[in-house]
């Protein structure tokens, strides 16, 4: 399965966790501080850029990880 996700920058504290049990590894701790001062995950650059080969599976472990519930995932439907 396909899918995508999107991480509200401005709830994420940076914990890393989604980072850490991605089992696809397409998550990546950015280089960029949010307003609250923590250096937010994003999406690693090949996600971003194709939503066709991005590696993400919509598994949504990421979003159940995290705990600032910061992760939206989406499934593209087959
Ligand atoms: S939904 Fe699954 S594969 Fe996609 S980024 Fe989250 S943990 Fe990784
Ligand atoms: S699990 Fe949530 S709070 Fe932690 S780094 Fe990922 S998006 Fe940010």
């Amino acid at each position: 399965m396909k899918g995508s996700i999107r991480i509200d920058s401005s709830l994420c504290k940076g914990c890393g966790l989604c980072v850490e049990f991605c089992p696809n590894h397409v998550i990546e701790i950015g280089t960029q501080r949010n307003g609250m001062g923590y250096f937010y995950a994003i999406p690693k650059k090949e996600i971003r850029k194709s939503q066709d080969e991005n590696g993400c599976t919509g598994c949504t472990l990421c979003a159940l990880m995290c705990p600032e519930v910061a992760i939206e995932v989406y499934r593209e439907k087959r």
